[in-house]
């Protein structure tokens, strides 16, 4: 039986199966990743590519069954909370593939999670709540684009793969679900000079999103840094661009106090 407090629906249609985990095409060798394998939907089909399995879940329950099925040297099971696991411990023979079909009550955490780490991931591939992938992969814009959509696209490029409805899961959620594509950026396309501060910033910008940028964000810039930025203070945050907070975040970004700049090692 399926545990709700664990956001758990099973995928058990075969042909959206076939095709998540064609579009991981993991090759053996490389370090591939599964959070929440559940009863195994995806598990068994990936284990048909690669050698090798690491899935971190969460149900212990589940947990006993898979070990009973797969045998320890082809996979590796964290019984962990996905949302606290240090996957970077597990990129030491190169960066990780992702893949899940992710409990949707906590995606949004887990992306941001995740995102603190990509450094060491490859690509994300995950099933999530539609209306979730539509807020990753949004432009300006739009009703979708919000700090979640700036904070991914900073961090990865992110592409909509395609849409799965409710029945393709057992129990079916209430919710459409869709297939997202995250890939960490080894350098950013704009980087910031403090990613704390562009989170900073950004977090602040859409905690009053009916409001112009300019007063959004009033106790963080001075108006004049708009003009100096090339960026309408009249604009609502929706209408910024992830290069655009990149460039107000560069331009007033608290500079280190005295003291504080290493110096170069002779
Ligand atoms: N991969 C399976 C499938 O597609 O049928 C199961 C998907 S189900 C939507 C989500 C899975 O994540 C469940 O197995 C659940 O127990 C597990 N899970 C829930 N919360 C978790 C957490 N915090 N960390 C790791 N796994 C978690």
């Amino acid at each position: 039986r399926a545990r709700k407090r664990f956001g758990q629906h099973f995928l058990h249609d075969a042909e959206i199966i076939d095709r998540l985990v064609r579009s991981v095409a993991p090759r053996d060798g490389e370090t591939v990743v599964e959070i929440g394998p559940g009863q195994g939907a995806l598990t068994f089909p990936l284990l048909e590519q690669v050698a090798h399995l690491t899935v971190v879940e969460l149900d212990r329950d589940l947990i006993g069954r898979l070990r009973d099925q797969v045998p320890e040297d082809r996979l590796t099971i964290h019984q962990s909370d996905a949302l606290r696991f240090d996957f970077t411990a597990l990129a030491e023979q190169g960066p990780l593939r992702v893949v899940g079909n992710l409990p949707y009550n906590i995606s949004t955490p887990l992306i941001f999670h995740l995102l603190a780490q990509t450094g060491a991931i490859a690509d994300m591939t995950f099933m999530l709540q539609k209306e979730v992938v539509e807020r990753l992969t949004a432009a300006p814009g739009g009703k979708d684009y919000g700090r979640l959509s700036v904070m991914v696209q900073y961090h990865c490029q992110a592409d909509y793969l395609f849409p799965v409805p409710p029945g393709a899961f057992q129990p079916p959620p209430k919710v459409d679900s869709a297939v997202v594509r995250l890939i960490p950026y080894a350098r950013p396309p704009w980087p910031a000079d403090d990613p704390a501060w562009l989170s900073r910033l950004v977090a602040q910008a859409f905690s009053q999103r009916r409001k112009a940028i300019r007063n959004s964000l009033k106790t963080l810039i001075a108006p004049e840094v708009f003009d100096t930025a090339g960026i309408d203070p009249g604009l609502r945050p929706d209408h910024l661009s992830v290069a655009d907070y990149v460039t107000l975040a560069n331009a007033t970004a608290p500079k280190p106090g005295p003291g504080t700049t290493k110096e170069p090692t002779p």
